[in-house]
């Protein structure tokens, strides 16, 4: 039995698998590359969902990872002092730009934000939340009631009350085709409507992705944040970021995503990067609102001596090698090359840094194709180049590269996306 027919036999029917019968095993990797059971090496411009942020076997986060494991603990409890804990914390708050910031840590993203909003419901004492439609904020109770994304969204039962606000999609839908000003008055008009009609003003936060990842890289323009969080201080309202994507210099002109926005957020989440593939996340926030919490509340693994060994490397890597310079570089690279592409499928080119999304379509429509999506998706695949699919449709090609990545894999990773999608595109014209 193939390894692709056992995980089918034993995981739950609604896992995703990319690739379908084709599915991909990877076995190891390099630098920037993968290579799979087959032996097949791949440039990576996917780096498992944004996770691997530094790239793969890099000395100086082995070696941290090993020097804590040949000390014999793994891990005991996070009831004891844990002095990476301390350390990846100190620096956290630092960079995280919240004056007297608290550091909580988990072991993912979707935890990260279950934790945000455990803080902001108990802070202002409230089960109201404010959501961003096409949103992904994880798969547990809390977090996938405030996911406004129809692929990933099924009910979930939780008690919040989420109040929606529209995605400022520039493509379709009620903002379609709107100037930078005339969406950031749409959408804080949505918001000031959305208080007024359904709330009393009693809500405990907005959660919002700076640059929505699973949505297909949507972003509003520059200090969308900021104008709803003019209108959310007048009710007190908490700004959650969920950082999980958009952290760590990954957008290039800045550290946050935030920052775009000038706004400082009550609540930071992050995950996926900073353990550079190892299981850490984690919320910093203002000192008065992770306080909140009445009761004593701890994580089993959260932060441990292994994760924290990891994420310290990274950070100090990050910072140390200025990836936040090198990704705000390569990316231009990557975006002005990909903006120059001449073909009807490709509908939007969109990014900032080392995140970037390419948007397909039925040529000459707004008509999303997910199948001319999945076609280059595969062809990428088929010469040598991993990437991912997201988009409420299904029809975004999403790129987060390790921040590492150099020119040369850049124009390498370039010429496999245009041969792809020059293909895709006759072949669309002929059917
Ligand atoms: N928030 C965002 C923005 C994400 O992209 C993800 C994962 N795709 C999550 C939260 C959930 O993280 P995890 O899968 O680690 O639980």
């Amino acid at each position: 039995m193939s390894l692709l027919d056992r995980h089918r036999a034993v995981m739950p029917a609604w896992m995703p698998v990319y690739y379908g019968d084709d599915a991909l095993e990877i076995v190891s990797g390099s630098g920037r590359r993968v290579t799979d059971a087959n032996g097949r090496s791949y440039l990576d411009f996917f780096g498992g969902v944004l996770t691997t942020m530094i790239g793969y076997d890099i000395a100086e986060i082995s070696d941290a990872v090993r020097a804590q494991v040949a000390t014999g603990v793994a891990h005991t409890s996070t009831l004891y002092l844990i002095r990476r804990q301390v350390e990846l914390a100190e620096k956290i708050a630092r960079v995280s730009g919240i004056p007297d910031a608290r550091v909580f840590f988990t072991n993912s993203g979707s935890e990260a934000n279950e934790s945000a909003l455990l803080f902001a419901t108990n802070a202002r004492r409230s089960n109201q939340i404010l959501a961003i439609k096409s949103g992904y904020h994880g798969r547990t109770f809390a977090t996938m009631a405030v996911t406004g994304h129809r692929s990933w969204s099924s009910s979930s039962l939780s008690p919040l009350v989420v109040h929606w606000l529209a995605a400022p999609d520039r493509l379709r839908g009620r903002m379609a085709g709107m100037s930078d000003g005339d969406l950031l008055d749409a959408a804080v008009d949505d918001l000031r409507e959305v208080l007024a009609t359904v709330t009393a003003g009693d809500v405990a936060g907005l959660i919002a992705e700076p640059i929505q990842g699973v949505g297909g890289f949507v972003s509003g323009p520059d200090g969308l944040l900021g104008a709803y969080r003019k209108v959310l201080a007048e009710h007190g309202i908490l700004l959650i970021a969920d950082e999980v994507q958009t952290g760590w210099g990954r957008t290039g002109d800045h550290f946050w995503g935030h920052q775009a926005h000038g706004v400082v957020p009550d609540l930071i989440t992050f995950a996926k990067g900073i353990g550079n593939g190892f299981a850490l996340g984690g919320v910093v926030g203002r000192a008065e609102i992770m306080n909140a919490v009445p009761a004593t509340s701890f994580s089993t693994f959260g932060g441990n001596p292994v994760s924290a060994a990891a994420g310290n490397a990274v950070l100090d890597y990050v910072l140390s090698h200025d990836l936040q310079e090198n990704a705000r570089r390569v990316g231009a690279l990557l975006i002005e090359g990909l903006r120059n592409l001449p073909y009807g499928i490709l509908a939007d080119v969109r990014g900032r840094g080392l995140m970037i999304g390419l948007e397909f379509v039925r040529s000459g429509t707004t008509e999303p194709d997910p199948a001319v999506t999945t076609r280059v998706f595969d062809l990428c695949r088929r010469n040598g180049l991993l990437v991912g699919k997201g988009g409420l449709y299904g029809n975004v090609l999403r790129m987060g590269p390790p921040l590492t990545l150099t020119e040369p894999e850049a124009r390498e990773g370039l010429a496999i996306l245009t041969d792809a999608i020059a293909t895709a595109d006759a072949e669309s014209r002929i059917a």
